[in-house]
Formats: structure tokens, sequence, C-alpha cells
């Protein structure tokens, strides 16, 4: 591949204070041989004065419009996408618990082809909506490790395209599930990590008692030390206060030396503890470097329903662990599944409600908001050091239909381009065919 020189446009890097202001002069994006090669103004007259051979450069305008790095969704469960109508799937009661249990006894008619054509619908939905980067976990109390298979395959298939992380994942329980020849849900998760999963996965609150929940959290630690894996657990997906597995999680992670590749997901009961519990355990989340993930429509969905009025949100601190340093992401979580009837794959509605649910909605929030759906979703996949737009790395990046942040947030601009490696994969235009005049 030559060179490509990207031109006109707003820059938002996703660090603080990257807000891409209307009245920022729009730069110009060189990329060479799949990667970044610099960022600036009049990047193209430049180079034609240093006598650049114009035909060797594919030039594209991006019009002014918004670029930022591709979205990262850090919680998805690919295995599950399209399965909420199967016969015998249907969540009634709209709880976590029911649809646990309406897919374990709806999975064992799985096969890794149906599982891959599943989750590549699945997939194409989010990268049209410009994410690239996707942790995805894998229900590993299966015998067979069908699904397991079936997403091992499809992330060597899609590398190209999409970058996909894999969390060995116990649905039902490292110690409350017990396979047909005996086997523990940490057996099978460990069996996951040897056949290339990319991180150990717990459901601690999902245990069927507190000892087992606390046994899960030393394995996956100890799983993760031992093979050299990230961590992702379903953490405290519950509005019962005393669910407080993410502060045994933090702790064992934290004296393990391993916190910063560590990602709580959920963690709704911190939306139930007291202020006095969070501020005490504020300190250790820092201390450990802990991720989080937060998953708004899934948990406003879920959580609460034990309530009567008033009636919970069920999403975790993402203001208050966010001001006090600590990283959070977000994550789409399911796409019509029995947990969730909807999900799409559109990361900039999951920002929309993050934004409202958690009162983030000063101007200085507003302007600093991507941050949510790239860096910090980079921060917790463990890959910054190969993502971001700065010279050298992966030219990856996706062109919003804003010209600003806050415009972007606004109107939950849509994606009007993906680029990767500097290989365009898709592009978007949006018009409106008759005017309305109401503006003469
Ligand atoms: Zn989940």
């Amino acid at each position: 591949m030559g060179m490509q020189l990207f031109t006109n446009a707003h820059i938002a890097t996703g660090e603080p204070g990257s807000t891409a202001a209307q009245t920022a002069p729009v730069q110009d994006i060189l990329v060479q041989d799949g990667r970044f090669v610099e960022f600036g103004e009049h990047l193209g007259e430049r180079l034609a004065a240093q006598g650049c051979d114009k035909h060797a450069l594919d030039v594209v305008d991006l019009g002014g419009k918004l670029v930022c790095p591709p979205f990262c969704d850090t919680h998805l469960h690919l295995d599950y996408v399209f399965t909420a109508r199967k016969p015998g799937a249907v969540n009634e009661s709209g709880t976590l618990f029911e649809g646990i249990q309406r897919w374990s006894e709806t999975k064992s008619d799985l096969t890794v082809d149906e599982v891959k054509h599943r989750a590549k619908i699945g997939i194409a939905k989010e990268m049209r909506h410009g994410v690239q980067f996707i942790r995805t976990h894998a229900d590993v109390t299966d015998p067979n490790l069908t699904s397991l298979k079936a997403l091992l395959e499809l992330k060597e298939e899609l590398a190209d395209t999409v970058t996909l992380q894999i969390v060995s994942f116990p649905q039902e329980g490292m110690y409350s599930y017990e396979g047909p020849h005996g086997e523990t849900g940490a057996d099978l998760v460990e069996e996951g990590l040897k056949m290339g999963a990319d991180c150990v996965g717990g459901i601690p609150h999902f245990e069927q008692c507190r000892e087992f929940g606390e046994r899960s959290m030393h394995t996956v630690v100890e799983l993760a030390s031992r093979y050299g894996k990230l961590i992702d657990v379903h953490c405290d997906e519950t509005d019962d206060p005393n669910s407080r597995y993410v502060e045994l999680l933090a702790a064992l992670a934290y004296k393990a030396g391993i916190g910063e590749r560590t990602t709580a997901s959920h963690t709704c009961s911190l939306g139930s503890t007291d202020n006095a519990y969070f501020f005490h355990l504020t300190k250790l989340l820092k201390a450990a470097k802990l991720n989080f993930a937060c998953a708004p429509t899934e948990n406003l969905y879920l959580q609460g329903r034990q309530d009567t009025f008033p009636k919970r949100r069920g999403i975790t601190r993402v203001k208050e662990l966010t001001e006090a340093g600590v990283n959070v992401s977000l994550g789409q979580d399911s796409m019509q599944d029995p947990w969730y009837p909807l999900g799409n794959g559109n990361m900039m509605l999951i920002l929309d409600y993050v934004l409202h649910l958690a009162q983030m909605m000063s101007f200085e929030e507003i302007d600093d908001a991507l941050k949510f759906l790239t860096i910090n979703g980079a921060t917790s996949l463990g890959m910054r050091n190969e993502y971001g737009l700065e010279p050298g790395k992966p030219a990856n990046f996706i062109v919003l239909d804003a010209d600003s942040v806050f415009n972007a947030v606004y109107e939950r601009a849509d994606v009007l381009r993906s680029v990767r490696a500097g290989h365009t994969l898709f592009t978007r235009t949006t018009t409106i065919d008759t005017e309305l005049n109401l503006l003469r």
C-alpha cells in the first residue's frame, strides 16, 4: 500500500481537552503502509512543495468532519446474539437470573457454524457504528465449549477488520456449575484459556453462596497470573448493596500486580451501597488501577426489578469513578438475547444513556465524553500501545457526521467512514433529499 492523505478533518484524540472545537483549524492525516505518519495543517501543500508526486498519493477529502479513534465495545456476548426469540428463551420477568436460566435451558443445540453465523451479524452491526475493537465473553459452562470454539475461529478469520478479545466466561458459575463428567466451571474456564481465550471471566454474585463467590475471585486471579491473561469479571451485577466482590477482586489483583489488566464489569451494586463504603473502596480501586465496564442500557432494563418505587437505575457510579481517576469504558452487552430484547451496536446511543443516567452533562463532561468509547476502552483492553491517533500507530480511525465532539454527542452522530490500517472498511453518506426551507 502506498501513501494516503486524508484531508480537511477536525480531530479528537479522546484525550482530555481534545474537543475538536468547530473553530479549530482543520487538519490533514498522512498514512503510509497502514500506519499514521503525521497529523497537521496543509500537509498536502507541503508534500507538493517537497516534490512529492501527486499521483503517488491517494487523497480523500473528509469534508471538515470529526475524526476520532475507532470505538471500543468492551462488553458484549457474541455467542448469545439473536437468540431472544428461540422457543423457551423468552425472559418473562426481565431479570438477570431468569435470563441465565433461559439461556441454560436452551443452549444445548448450539453448533460452531450457527454461533459464527449469528456472531458475524452482530459484529457487522457493531462495525457499521464505528466499532473496531470488541471484548466478547464466551460461555464455557458447556462441556463442548462450542461458543468458545466458534469465537476463536472468528477472531482469526476477521482479524483484518475487527479486533476480538475473548473472555473464558463461566455463565453458570465457577463452583455452582457441574458438568456431565463432574467438571466445574473453573475447570472449563481453565480449558478455555489453554485453547486461546484472552481473558479470565467470573460471575461471583451468581454463585450459590458467598464462599463460592469469594473462592471464584481467588481462582480468577490465580488463573490470570498463571497463564498471563487479562481479567474481566461480571461483578456485582445486582442491586444488593451487600454484593461486594469488587473489593476482593481489586485487592487480589492489586496484590498480584495485575490490577491494570483487570476489568470489573457491571458493578451495579455500587449504585446501592452507601457513600462511606464507596469512599473507602475508592482508595483501593485507584491503587489497583482497576478498570470498569458499564452496560447502561442492559442494566437499566435488568436492575431494579425487585424494587417498587423509588426504583434504582441499575448502573454503577460512572461519574464518581471517573472523577476519582478510575478508568470506565462502555459496552453494548446484548443484542436480542434472553437478557435484553434490543441492542444494535450503536455505541453513540450507549454513550447517550450513560451521560444521562450518570448525570454527566456539564459542557466539560460532554466535550470529554468520547473518551468512554475510545481511549478508555483501549485502556481496559490493554491495547493503548497500538491504539490512538499518533504517528507510528496503525491507521485506524472513524469519521463522525459532526464537526466537534459536542455536536457529535448532541446529534448522536452517525459514523460516515471507518478506516482500518489505512483501508476504508465502509463509507456512508447522510443526505437530505428535499430542503425544509425554514431557515431562509
Ligand atoms: Zn455480560
